[in-house]
Formats: structure tokens, C-alpha cells, sequence
């Protein structure tokens, strides 16, 4: 093949600003692919990385981002076809032969593969990665551009599994706990459903954001104890004719009084996805969960097989990521970065190289 110059922008050391790093791709080794990077989204995880509160699994310097999508340039030996494609990349990428792998639970594989964190990841121009579960994006693509295919790594198809997982079916009630990235598209993935949603924050603006994309409901949970957010379920419920029970209720908050909430939700044969992750701890009745015959469930990140449907969603309008996107230029990562860890940024940042 012919060599690949890029660059990307790599964390050195934490809170210290990304260096450029040229490099030249001159071989694709066997089940690997090049892929041309036409964007790349700014996670939650990354500026944990950047900060330095969460560690990344290969050492430093490494170039971080996972949410990736572009056109495959290069591909190794079994892959010859996939040039020419494009794709989104799988934010986890499992080995596909495991035990886990092959029992159906592949997204929590212990020999996956993250890029950003185990190998060189999408804040460049290329990035060379396994091509087994590459997710092709056709061509007819209901005018988005490709860059916005790169959030369906990780903060659209996290909320897609957990949906699956819920065992959520059409007419029940769906509490979304927590509204900001991962938890708006909860919140659409719940309502194509079939679910009535409540939406459940304590910004109203980001309560408004949930209402336009189909949260029928909301609840503002400022300065409310998890008893009285309970409480004011409970009320939408009586005045509206919803389900009383089998509530479908998803923790995608990340926060120590959001998981309090969501617990206190669990409902008679409900069930509980805890999709957000917080280090704080907090102080539960775990019998409830015996007593509502309940059921408390963890997600993480989602497996590759389901990116297509999720993909077709994003095509037919039915998730909407456009108006959760912003673009900013790879070049200006240095600039944004700290706008990002400074909470001054409110849609989710796609890096265009
Ligand atoms: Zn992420
Ligand atoms: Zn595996």
C-alpha cells in the first residue's frame, strides 16, 4: 500500500495540553483497518482521561476518542472488501470467541478492544482498528453528514442496549433519570418503543430539550429528596392513566442523588438499568428489590450487533443526533477541551479533522 500520512492530538500527561503527533501508516496487519476519520465525538470518559481522574488502559502518550466514524482508506489481509466503506467504529470492540463473546453478552468481553483507551483512538486524521465489527453507513443517509454517524459509538447505542436489556414493551411507562447526553437519546429510543417517557432532571432547560424529543413528561427534581421525585411519578401516573407498575426505569445521570431517585422508582415487576457511573456511593434498601419482585440491571456500552438498527434509526429521523451535535476543528482540541471540563459546552462536541 501506499503510505498514509496523518497526525493526531495525544494526551502526554493529564491537564497538560495534547501534543501533535505525525505519523505514517505504511501497513495494515491481518483483520485490521485504516480508517479515514471524518469525526470524532468528545465523551464524559475523555476528559475524565484528560483530567486525569480515570486512567487510560494503554500508557501515555496515547490519542484519545472513541466515537468514531469515517471511510475505511486501508484494510489487512480478510478485509480487502471493506475499502471504500464507510463506517462507524464500535466504541467497544469485543474478541468475538470468548466465553462472553460467544454466551451473547460480547459488549463486556474482557479482551475488547476501545480506541482511545487501548489503542491509539479518533482525535486524528486516521485511526487503524480491528475491522471485524465495523458498522457501515450507506450512502443514502437522509442528509446527514458521515461526522455525525460518530456519536452512535457510545452515546446512542449505550441507551439502545439498555432499552433492549429493560425488556421494555410498547405501552409501558419509562422513567429516564438524568437528561443530558447519554439520557436524551434514552428518552427517543424509549418513545420508539412505545413508552410513555418521563423525563427526570434538575436543569429545565435540559427538561425542555427532552419534552421536544418525546419525553411526554417531566419532573424537576431540584431540591426534591428522592421520596418526593417518587412522589411527583406517582401523581403523572394517577392524573394521566399511566401504568402503575412495571416501570421501566433508567439511570443515565451518573450522579449519586439521581441513583437515589431511580432506585426509589423500582415499582412492582419493574425494572432498574443503571447505564450512568459514578465512584460516589450511596445508601440503598436492597430488599425493595426482592419485595417489587424487581429487576436491577447494569449496562455497559453496547454490542456491535446492534449497531445497524440503530444506525437505520439515526437515517429515518427516528433519533435525532444533528441537534445534539456541535463541530468544532481537530486543530482547535486544545482550545475546546478545557471549554468542555469548564461545563461551558452543552451539545456534544464532534471533532472534524
Ligand atoms: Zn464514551
Ligand atoms: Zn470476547
Amino acid at each position: 500500500m501506499k503510505p498514509i500520512q496523518g497526525y493526531g492530538w495525544a494526551l502526554g500527561a493529564p491537564g497538560e495540553p495534547l501534543q501533535r503527533n505525525e505519523f505514517t501508516i505504511d501497513s495494515v496487519a491481518a483483520g485490521e483497518a485504516c480508517v479515514q476519520v471524518a469525526g470524532c465525538g468528545l465523551c464524559h470518559t475523555d476528559l475524565s482521561f484528560f483530567a486525569g481522574s480515570v486512567q487510560t488502559r494503554a500508557p501515555l502518550p496515547l490519542i484519545l476518542g472513541h466515537e468514531i466514524s469515517g471511510t475505511v482508506v486501508a484494510a489487512g489481509a480478510g478485509h480487502a472488501d471493506l475499502v471504500g466503506t464507510d463506517v462507524v467504529v464500535p466504541a467497544v470492540m469485543p474478541c468475538g470467541d470468548c466465553d462472553l463473546c460467544q454466551s451473547g453478552r460480547s459488549n463486556i468481553c474482557r479482551a475488547q478492544k476501545f480506541p482511545g483507551n487501548d489503542f491509539d483512538g479518533g482525535f486524528a486524521t486516521h485511526v487503524v482498528s480491528p475491522a471485524r465489527f465495523l458498522c457501515p453507513v450507506p450512502g443514502e443517509r437522509g442528509g446527514l453528514a458521515l461526522s455525525d454517524f460518530s456519536v452512535i459509538a457510545d452515546a446512542v447505542t449505550t441507551p439502545y442496549q439498555a432499552l433492549l436489556r429493560s425488556g421494555l414493551r410498547d405501552g409501558d411507562l419509562a422513567v429516564v433519570v438524568g437528561v443530558g447526553g447519554v439520557g436524551t437519546y434514552m428518552v427517543q429510543h424509549a418513545r420508539n418503543a412505545g413508552a410513555r417517557v418521563v423525563a427526570i432532571d434538575v436543569d429545565a432547560h435540559k427538561l425542555e430539550h427532552a419534552r421536544s424529543l418525546g419525553a411526554a413528561f417531566t419532573v424537576d427534581a431540584r431540591g426534591k429528596a428522592a421520596g418526593e421525585v417518587k412522589k411527583a411519578v406517582r401523581g403523572l401516573v394517577k392524573e394521566h392513566k399511566l401504568p402503575g407498575d412495571r416501570w421501566k426505569v433508567f439511570e443515565t445521570s451518573g450522579t449519586a442523588a439521581g441513583q437515589e431517585a431511580a432506585f426509589a422508582l423500582l415499582s412492582f415487576a419493574g425494572a432498574l438499568v443503571v447505564v450512568g457511573f459514578t465512584m460516589d456511593t450511596v445508601s440503598l434498601r436492597l430488599s425493595n428489590v426482592m419485595a417489587f419482585d424487581a429487576d436491577v440491571l447494569g449496562n455497559w456500552a453496547c454490542k456491535p450487533e446492534h449497531y445497524p438498527a440503530v444506525v437505520r434509526d439515526v437515517i429515518a429521523g427516528r433519533v435525532n443526533v444533528r441537534d445534539n451535535i456541535e463541530n468544532h476543528p481537530l486543530d482547535t482540541i486544545n482550545e475546546v477541551v478545557p471549554l468542555a471540563l469548564a461545563h461551558k459546552i452543552e451539545k456534544r462536541v464532534v471533532f472534524i479533522p
